[in-house]
């Protein structure tokens, strides 16, 4: 199976093959900020599945919990973050789950950063306070 994820403008086009590794939604402030949404919802590929695009984004780097840099690679013209790069997980590539604009994808099996969940928001996932992974030892786990 082939998806197709692309920013607000469509000037960026990624295109993934298979069913994601992993998908995960993130509470964190971080990611708040990010999207000016309430929470962000990620979509982990095995990077040799994802054909990104060749040229035309930018990348806003920043450390991660896990004390890691992550990169956001968005869309200049339309401001949209696409996919991100986690540092400690070279072998993945976060796709923004939103930019694939499928009722059918696949729903996300956790929340993390829960502790930043705005109050109101009851979503059918099991949650953890923060992010588990970085207190794991390194695994194919995403960010
Ligand atoms: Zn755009
Ligand atoms: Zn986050």
């Amino acid at each position: 199976m082939e998806r197709t994820a692309s920013c607000h403008c469509g000037k960026l086009v990624l295109t993934c093959t298979g069913d994601p590794a992993k998908v995960s939604l993130c509470h964190c402030f971080d990611c708040q900020r990010r999207t000016g949404s309430l929470f962000s919802v990620a979509a982990f590929f095995p990077r040799e599945r994802v054909a990104l695009p060749v040229a035309g984004a930018m990348a806003f780097k920043r450390p991660s919990a896990s004390g890691r840099d992550v990169s956001f690679h968005f869309c200049p013209d339309c401001g949209s973050s696409l996919w991100w790069e986690p540092e400690r997980l070279p072998h993945l590539i976060g796709v923004a789950a939103g930019a694939f604009a499928d009722r059918d994808f696949p729903m996300p099996e956790q929340a993390v950063w829960a502790e930043q969940r705005h109050a109101w928001l009851d979503l059918p996932l099991p949650e953890h306070l923060r992010n588990p992974v970085k207190t794991a030892p390194a695994t194919d786990r995403p960010t």
